[in-house]
């Protein structure tokens, strides 16, 4: 445990994705226009089944963010009744077509068909979310070439934060295999020394109090509280969760008039698995929103760039 106090520790520093974001974007639109002059326009197809509404408002973000960075993008959108056969030839088109290099398919789908074949048929080339088990293999491994775009968002902060990984005591919370277990695999990778904690963790506080770096990957507000956060630590708060109740606004963002007004507005608000007071402890923090969040499409960008280039020889796989 670190011997500072809360008075003795400076003011937490907010760990911008909203900024760190738009500079990832920037370089690989930079990247795409180095690749169109040797005439190559990197392709995402971004596949929408029913019509869930955020998923849909997920979607329209991604293509406007392609656009806005000169890849081509193309939506399909398969009926809710759609079938695991019809998807599988679907996904069998795309992986055919030369100028699709990235192929999405927007979680989550409906409960009838196979979510895990239907990921498994994407080629791995061309997996630009990275949830193909050769792509996780090849995390596993030391040979990243498609990680998975959250996590790898939040290596990203780090690196970019100047934040040193290396040699730090980490403590994951969450192991789904789209955030937790990569998460903790980029950290291992970036030789941190990590634990990786879930619902049947016994004591979750014994190892979060303990950690250097404190990425949660939940989804359930206030999780952490300022006791379970070691002074000093890096605070990563992945977690995404909707609060509906005015008087639960008020009594966690006490004399918040952004929040206060945003929430005013929308009728909700959007808060992390990370009691707000705890940030107070840290060193760095990522904010909820504004935080991880705003970093997992910029990493789904520079995904599909790498994906382009892969698949003509331009980088190493
Ligand atoms: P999952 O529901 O797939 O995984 C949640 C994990 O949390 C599971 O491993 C679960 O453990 C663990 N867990 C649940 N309750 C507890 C508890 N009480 N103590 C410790 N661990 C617990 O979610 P995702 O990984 O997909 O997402 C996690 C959060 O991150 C969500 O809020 C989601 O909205 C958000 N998210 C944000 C993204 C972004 O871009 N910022 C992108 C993706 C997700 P077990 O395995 O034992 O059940």
């Amino acid at each position: 445990m670190s011997d500072m106090t809360v008075q003795e520790m400076q003011a937490a520093r907010v760990l911008d994705g909203v900024a760190v974001a738009a500079e990832i974007k920037a370089e690989a639109g930079l990247e795409v226009a180095a690749l169109k002059a040797q005439g190559i326009q990197p392709g995402l197809a971004v596949v929408l089944v029913g019509d869930l509404a955020a998923s849909g408002i997920y979607v329209r973000s991604k293509r406007k963010t392609c656009a806005e960075l000169g890849i081509y993008s193309e939506l399909l959108t398969p009926d809710e009744s759609v079938t695991t056969e019809e998807m599988l030839a679907l996904i069998a088109g795309l992986n055919a077509r030369d100028e699709i290099d990235g192929i999405l398919i927007q979680l989550p789908l409906p409960r009838h068909v196979d979510t895990r074949r239907l990921l498994e048929a994407v080629l791995p080339e061309k997996d630009v979310d990275g949830f193909h088990p050769v792509n996780a293999g090849r995390l596993q491994t030391g040979r990243p070439a498609l990680a998975p775009c959250t996590p790898a968002g939040i290596l990203e902060i780090l690196r970019r934060s100047e934040i040193e990984v290396h040699g730090k005591y980490a403590v994951v919370v969450g192991r789904s295999n789209i955030v937790g277990k990569p998460a903790a695999v980029m950290l291992v990778n970036a030789s941190a020394t990590v634990t990786v904690c879930h619902r049947f963790t016994p004591d979750l506080a014994r190892y979060t109090r303990e950690a250097d770096i404190l990425v949660v990957a939940v989804g359930r507000p206030e999780l952490i509280t300022p006791e379970m956060v070691k002074p000093g630590a890096v605070l990563i708060d992945v977690g995404i969760n909707r609060i509906t109740d005015a008087a639960e606004v008020e009594r966690l963002f006490p004399g918040d008039a952004a929040r206060a007004e945003g929430f005013q507005k929308r009728g909700s608000t959007v808060v992390g698995d990370i009691a707000p007071e705890a940030f107070r402890l840290a060193s760095a923090y990522t904010p909820v929103p504004g935080g991880v969040g705003a970093l997992t499409i910029a990493m789904l960008m520079q995904n599909t760039v790498t994906a382009a280039k892969l698949r003509r020889g331009l980088v190493m796989g």
